[in-house]
């Protein structure tokens, strides 16, 4: 599942391929994804310009001239710039061709991804109005993280996982991230101390920039219609790494079911 790295590094590697240029048009192949994408879309959209290519938690906003597309990966999606006559393939679902002959291609195997298009602020939209602070702003902070703990008796991952709380941590650098901090993914929340909470804040945005910086150097494959932008798992510490060595005591990593996700940390690092 794209997380927010994947995500940021996609906007990032289509920003400058479609950013100010305007659209030609808008096929749909498949509206069938998450949420039936607006056909009338094939008529709004052309001779738009895109102001704008934002990302809030793991949504992207294409920012037009009369409203904003909002874009969800979901479990399997990707976006690639392709020539627009390059022909699609099975699960290219939809394209967004652009004046200039490139074309935004939406692949998504499973269909869970989303394209829908508001002409309100995006931020107030029912998909995005509840969302915790980005992670990767100042608002996200440990004092921030230290007030929302407070009594909650779930897990600390699960809690950190929860995007009302923070935008767009998923699973894998949920554990990493708590990796990096020294604290078990089990623990109840709001038994974490004021300094934990710095370093879980501390750790949750080094995890997320190192894994964006990593995914950078993937950026080529936007241009390819082959190529999956992919997850970053060089920098993947813990997280996948059930029975083999912790990387900094050795000791074996443990696997843990914690609300239906899987855990991992070290028993001697995380503790
Ligand atoms: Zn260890």
């Amino acid at each position: 599942m794209p997380e927010l790295p994947e995500v940021e590094t996609t906007r990032r590697g289509i920003s400058s391929y479609i950013l100010h240029h305007k659209v030609h048009a808008f096929k749909v192949r498949e509206p069938r994804l998450r949420w039936p994408v607006p056909t009338a879309l094939a008529k709004i959209l052309p001779g738009q310009r895109i102001d704008s290519i934002k990302r809030r938690a793991k949504y992207l906003l294409l920012g037009a001239e009369t409203g904003t597309l909002i874009i969800h990966l979901g479990m399997s999606g990707s976006l690639h710039i392709v020539a627009a006559k390059l022909a699609p393939e099975t699960h290219d679902h939809v394209d967004i061709i652009m004046d200039n002959g490139q074309c935004l291609r939406l692949r998504d195997p499973r269909r869970f991804g989303a394209v829908l298009w508001t002409t309100q602020d995006p931020c107030q939209h029912p998909l995005l109005r509840h969302i915790g602070p980005e992670p990767l702003t100042k608002s996200f902070s440990g004092n921030y993280l230290y007030r929302a703990s407070r009594k909650r008796r779930c897990a600390i991952k699960t809690l950190l996982m929860n995007a009302r709380i923070v935008a767009g941590v998923g699973n894998i650098y949920a554990n990493e991230a708590l990796y990096h901090a020294g604290i078990r993914p089990g623990w109840a929340a709001g038994r974490l101390s004021h300094q934990d909470c710095g370093a879980l804040a501390t750790a949750v945005k080094s995890t997320l920039k190192q894994a964006i910086r990593a995914g950078g150097t993937t950026l080529k494959d936007f241009t390819n219609s082959v190529g999956q932008p992919g997850y970053f798992g060089q920098s993947l510490q813990v997280y996948g790494r059930q029975d083999r060595p912790c990387m900094r005591c050795a000791s074996p990593i443990k696997r843990k079911i914690i609300a239906q996700r899987a855990s991992y940390y070290c028993p001697k690092c995380q503790s």
